[in-house]
Order: structure tokens, then sequence, then C-alpha cells
């Protein structure tokens, strides 16, 4: 990442004093982050990884990058030794992974350490060798251009660190980790990983999505993952992410990177899960890896050793814009999938070709697939059928034919030749918050509603009093523990029962506030599962719900499920 090569040069004292101290070698994989970051550092364009025993025997990294001069060699197994920085003043502006100066010199300290390197001009490489901290000068070699960095018997001469290590598989897994956020950060690079001599991984140079995609080929297929950009001032967004089809049951698969480094850094990836909260059902992660790239100026990775934190000038601000290139996105293809009126009429001529291995329709979320890791992700098939985006609204009403409810939950519907399962709650519930939302002018209730809250929620109301006002709910207490509605938003006022339960739940989250009430209120105002519906109410609610600008529930459940042509044929066997 350096763009140039400088001399390897001890830092100053009262420079190298600046730089945040602490442990950088733990294990076999912090010597391989180490490692790797050097060879990137060095504009290498291909690596080779090999460790044996999971690192604890043997570390090995080939690169083909610039080289370490013969005279730099020496010194740069020295504490605080490094060609990245000079001045105080240049932490401020740091392009490199590197810059402490001090990873070569802890692993010579603590292992058996081999460095060899030819840099382009040279026709010999030298190799140097220390051990315990101690080094013999360099001898000439024979070798590519490049460095070989090979690390043995880590922790061989403090015994004490070694027995903090884990079994070489637990290790083995760690360097991996290690190396794949390294890949997924450089995707433009070659990685090769081999363990115990067997070639374990080979990713050849490719773009994000396409790094992801190899990296991550368990859990979603390539063609469903998304690259999408966004800027700001100072700073670029790239983030390529899964539609919402595809989840885990954890945060593991948000991943966060500043300037190449992955960060664990919660505000962003909570602005991730929040972006997808409207399109995906709780208990849901998204799958996202998000590149921010910005001026060094406005990062200080000078915080952590391991540089796993770091301090922005402008978190607020990349967040505010993360949200909203995810949410752009979100709602654009949730319109060209989820939203029926885009659907294309069904072709009914002939029959779908047997070759058809789709199983699920447009619309199918289906089963979670076991994945090799053990992990669990929902997948999705493509539809057979090509979508057309913006596709202007049908008229709505027009085109469809109300078939009957199923199973007390499901409207059948046939619509542009195709037939749907939607779901009445579902439906209902984002029918009624939009139309909750639409109509907020504040209305006076004839008859106020008394609240009796306990402790906790006592302190909610309170805290959240200024926000009901917002809203066009005046909310006035009456003594400790006694409340009372006296007006409301005017679509909510036929509401009334619900009223009370539903600021009650929705008053812990002021920052959300109306949303959560809406969506509470929607969610106990809506016809249950097992609510019989008269054809005429199953009908408006069928046209309420085509004419909806979302499709997805407030919970961020699909509406529609469509039974596909293909799957009756084929499970009728006349495919
Ligand atoms: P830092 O990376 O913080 O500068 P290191 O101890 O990791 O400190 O490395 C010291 C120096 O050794 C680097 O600044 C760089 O000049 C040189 N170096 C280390 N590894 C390589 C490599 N693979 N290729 C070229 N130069 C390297
Ligand atoms: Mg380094």
């Amino acid at each position: 990442m350096a763009s140039t090569q400088r001399r390897v040069q001890v830092l100053a004292p009262e420079v190298a004093r600046k730089i945040a101290a602490g442990e950088v070698i733990e294990r076999p994989a912090s010597v391989v982050r180490e490692l790797l970051d050097n060879a990137i550092d060095a504009g290498a364009g291909s690596v080779e990884l090999q460790i044996a025993n999971g690192g604890i025997d043997s570390v090995r990294l080939v690169d083909d990058g610039w080289g370490i001069s013969p005279e730099d060699l020496s010194t740069c197994i020295l504490p605080h030794a490094t060609s990245k920085i000079r001045s105080a003043e240049d932490l401020e502006h740091v392009a490199s992974l590197g810059f402490r100066g001090e990873a070569l010199a802890s692993i010579a300290a603590v292992a058996r350490l081999e460095i060899t390197s030819r840099t382009p001009g040279n026709d010999t490489a030298y190799r140097l060798t220390a051990e315990a901290g101690k080094a013999k000068p360099p001898q000439p070699v024979a070798a590519q251009p490049g460095t070989t960095v090979v690390v043995n018997n880590l922790f061989y001469c403090v015994p004490a660190r070694k027995k903090f290590l884990k079994n070489p598989r637990a290790e083995s897994a760690a360097v991996r980790a290690t190396l794949t956020e390294r890949a997924t950060a450089f995707p433009e690079l070659q990685f090769r990983f081999f363990v115990d001599g067997s070639l374990r991984a080979f990713y050849p140079p490719a773009s994000a999505s396409e790094r992801i995609a190899a990296l991550f080929a368990d859990a979603v297929p390539a063609n469903q993952l998304h690259e999408i950009r966004g800027s700001g001032p100072g700073f670029q967004i790239t983030t390529v992410l899964a539609a919402p089809e595809h989840y885990r049951r954890d945060r593991k698969q948000i991943q966060v990177f500043v300037n190449r480094r992955r960060i664990a850094e919660f505000a962003f990836v909570q602005a991730v899960e929040h972006a997808f909260t409207p399109f995906m059902a709780g208990g849901r992660f998204p799958i996202a890896c998000v590149f921010i790239e910005c001026e060094p100026e406005l990062v200080d990775f000078n915080v952590h050793p391991a540089k796993k934190e770091v301090r922005f000038r402008t978190k607020a601000e990349i967040r505010r814009r993360l949200v909203e290139v995810i949410r752009e996105f979100l709602h654009a293809y949730d319109r060209s999938r989820h939203d029926l009126r885009t659907v294309p009429p069904a072709d009914h001529g002939t029959p779908p070709p047997a070759s058809e291995t789709s199983t699920a329709g447009l619309f199918t979320e289906d089963k979670e697939q076991g994945l090799s890791a053990g992990e669990r992700v929902a997948m999705i098939h493509r539809s057979r059928a090509p979508i057309v985006p913006d596709t202007p609204p049908a008229p709505a009403g027009a085109e469809f034919r109300y078939l009957g409810q199923v199973y007390g939950v499901f409207l059948l519907v046939e619509y542009r030749g195709r037939l749907f399962a939607l779901d009445q709650h579902a439906a209902h519930e984002r029918v009624l918050y939009e139309r909750y939302r639409a109509h907020r002018n504040r209305q006076q209730l004839l008859v106020p509603i008394e609240i009796e809250a306990d402790e906790t929620q006592e302190r909610h109301l309170s805290a959240s009093q200024a926000a009901w006002a917002e809203l066009g709910l005046t909310l006035t207490q009456l003594a400790p523990g006694r409340w009372r509605i006296e007006a409301v938003p005017a679509a909510c006022r036929d509401e009334e029962q619900l009223l009370s339960e539903a600021v009650l739940e929705a008053a812990p989250h002021t920052d959300s506030l109306s949303d959560r009430f809406y969506t509470e209120l929607a969610c106990k105002a809506a016809v249950r599962d097992g609510d019989p519906l008269e054809p005429g109410a199953a009908e408006q609610l069928i046209s309420d719900t085509l004419r909806l600008p979302q499709q997805r529930c407030p919970h961020g459940r699909p509406l529609w499920i469509e039974i596909s042509r293909e799957e009756l044929f084929r499970r009728a066997q006349r495919l």
C-alpha cells in the first residue's frame, strides 16, 4: 500500500514513544497478519502462505514485492525500524498497513526468523537469520525477486507463552480467518494458502464481489451478491451485499473495512443492520462487506496495537451515508423483486422446459440450507422468468382474481396468469402501517385513554414524552404511574383498545418511536392468522396491498409468495 520504497530506519525515540504500544505477537495468526501486511505494503501482486502444525512449527510467506536491500535486512528486525514513517507528523497520514516498525523485531524475539529477499535491481538475494533476537550478517543466496519470510518454532524460547496456544487445528483456523480478512480487502491480489504441504485455498486476482463470492461460495451464490457505491466528503463506500433473502442468525458476516483494514466498529455494523431492518424479519442478520476508503487524515489507527480500533473524525456522516446507500439499493431491489406490479404476465404458451431446476418461484424465500461450515443461510433460487424492473404500476384491482383463503392465513390470488399466496396478516399490517403514517394530524380523543405504568414504563414514558408530542400523540402524566393519552394521530383513533399497549411497547425506543409505534399498532390491529375473511374484505385487502409502495410487512417479511407453475408441474411429474 505504501506507494514507494524507502530506506528502513530506526525511529527517533520521541517518535517511537507516540506509537500505541502493546503485544503484537500472540499466536501464529498474528505472525501471519504482520507478514501479510508487510507483503502488501511492499506492493506484492501475489502472496503464498504456508503453515505447518497450525503455524506453531512454521509460517512461511513468499511475496513478489519490491524486496529489502541487503543493507536494510539487518536493520529491519530492530525495534522501531521502519521504512514507512519518519516523523510524528507522518503518523497523521499513514497510507500503509504497517508503520510501527515492531513486527519483525517482536517476531525475532520469540521465534527463529529467516528473511530472504531480492530487490528488482539485484541479481543476488540475501538471507538474514535471527534467533532469540540475535541476527547473523546477511548471506548471499539464489532466490527470485521478492521476499520470503520464514518463522519457525514460535515461542520456543518463551515456554510460558507457548502454553497459551490452542491446538494446531484452532491455530490453523485463526490463520485462515486472518488470510480471509486480507483476501477480502485486497481482491486485486492473488493468494495461495498451504496447510502442512497441501493447497487449501487459491484466490486469483478478482473484483471485490468476485472475491467475496469466492470466499463465501458456500453461503451465497455469486449472482446474488450486489456491489453498491456511495461517497461523501473525504470518503467513499463500496458495499458488497447479499440480497435480503440471504441472511445469517448472527452478525458474523457483517464486516467493515476502513482503508482496507478490518475494524471492529460496532457503529458501522449496526448501521448495516439498521439499513436492512425494513427488509428482514427479526432474528436475521445481513451478509455484507463494507469497504470505506477515506483520506488518511480522517482516521487514526494508532490506537490499538493490532490496529483493530480506529478513531474517526467523520463517523456520523459516514454512518448516515452508509445507511442511505444500502436503503436506496434495497428499495430498488425490492421494487423489482417483491412488488407484484413489476411481475410480467405469465407466458403459458409453452410448458416450462424440463431442464428447469428452480423449485421456487419469483418470491419464494425457501428453506435455510445447511452449509459445509455448519452455518445456515437462507437461499433463494433465481427465477426463470425475467423480472422487468420499473414497469409502471398496473391499475390495482383490475388484474387479479381472488380464489379463496387457505390454512386461515393465506389468500390465494391469480394475478397476470400466475398464482400467489398473500400473507393476510402481514399484508394487512403493512396496509394499516402506511395508513397510520399518511394521516398524522392530531385528533383529540372524546374519552382520553388512561395508562397504568410500572416503574420502568414510567421512566420510558417520561423520556419519550416530547417524541410522542412530535408524532401527534399527546401524553400527560396524571400522577406517578398514571398517564393519559389525550390526542392521537387521526388514522389511529379507531384503534382505541390497542393504543395504550402500543404506546408502552414503543416508548423505550425513542430514536425510532414512530416506526415502532405504527408497527406495534398495525400488528395488533391487523387480521390475525385464522381470522376468516369475507370475499369482499379479502378483495379489498388484495387491492390495497397492490397499491402499497413497499410490499413487505413492517417487520421485513415479504407479503407475496408465488406458487409457480413450474413447481406444480414438476410435483405432478408432468415435467
Ligand atoms: P512496519 O511494517 O511497521 O514498518 P515491520 O517490523 O513489519 O514494521 O517491518 C520493518 C520494515 O521491514 C518495513 O518497514 C519494510 O521496510 C521492511 N519489510 C518487512 N517485510 C517486508 C517485505 N515483505 N517486503 C519488503 N519490505 C519488507
Ligand atoms: Mg509490518
